[in-house]
């Protein structure tokens, strides 16, 4: 088995999106702007509600996934298709945006900080204008593994130790896991050699690599973009440790991205465009 090491150590830049929620974006800036076929990566988080409480007031999507999970406060949405519900701590929302959905997602002043990811997935050609769908998963049925040294893995997609994730039926094949680790504690995962996979850092300092000829600690918030290989080793350097594994199979497409719409061409994007103009952007 080849070991994957880190390509890149992304810092998070500091941007305001929606109607002025501060946070932070790994991928869709200047920096990398996509990571096929990761193409957004946003981390908020705040104590501050003037921080996010503008959300992100009716806006389309089409021709990705929207992928939104809580770790504290919540995000309340609701769409053009008469869904309506809440994301609280430690739930998962997977969306399949399709052909289109319009949509509202407004965090909530809690009594806590808000603190979560958002995370789009782009579709291949053949499924962009696929019907939209949901697969909204409460926290309770994410499956958690404990570890006898404390480490805690939350398995959101994919699967680690023949425990299967809580979304599934996923084009892209993803692994999500949410994974804490004591000091010292190691992590270990086949990743299918063939997928993109990153790792993001969002608590504490973590070594990645062989033992021994790892890289230096990377400390939180970074995005480490993983190098070919099938099997990923993570330490938790100092302190207790976390972070976010992800992987899925890139589409290898052309990418035409406006905003919210990611598709294959320009001409589809104008589309896009066109039909929400003529309100005939949401399909039956
Ligand atoms: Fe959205």
């Amino acid at each position: 088995m080849t070991e994957r090491a880190i390509d890149r150590a992304i810092t998070p830049q500091a941007v305001s999106d929606g109607a002025g929620v501060r946070l932070r974006r790994s991928i869709a800036t200047p920096q990398l702007d996509h990571l096929d076929p990761f193409l957004l990566f946003d981390h908020f988080g705040s104590e501050d509600p003037d921080d996010y409480v503008a959300g992100f007031p009716m806006h389309p999507h089409r021709g990705i996934e929207t992928v939104t999970y809580m770790l504290d406060g919540s995000v309340e949405h609701r769409d053009s298709l008469g869904n309506s519900g809440t994301i609280g701590a430690g739930d998962i929302q997977w969306m399949t945006a399709g052909s289109g959905i319009l949509h509202e997602e407004m965090p909530r002043v809690g009594p806590r900080r808000l603190d979560g990811f958002q995370i789009w997935v782009n579709l291949p050609a053949r499924l962009k204008m696929s019907r939209p769908r949901y697969q909204d998963v409460p926290a309770a049925r994410i499956p958690e593994i404990t570890r006898p040294d404390g480490a805690r893995i939350r398995v959101v997609a994919g699967e680690m130790e023949g425990t299967a994730g809580a979304v599934r039926e996923i084009e892209a094949d993803p692994q999500y896991l949410d994974v804490a680790l004591p000091a010292g504690g190691s992590f270990e995962l086949p990743v299918p050699r063939d997928h993109t996979a990153l790792l993001y850092v969002f608590e504490g300092q973590v070594e990645v690599g062989p033992p021994g000829k790892a890289a230096r600690p990377v400390e939180a918030p970074r995005l480490l973009v993983l190098g070919k290989g099938d099997l990923l080793r993570a330490r938790a350097a100092g302190g207790a440790a976390r972070f976010l594994l992800l992987s899925a199979r890139p589409l290898h497409e052309p990418i035409a991205r406006y905003g919210p719409f990611v598709m294959n061409t320009e001409g589809e994007i104008r589309e896009a465009l066109a039909e929400l103009r003529a309100g005939t952007f949401i399909k039956a």
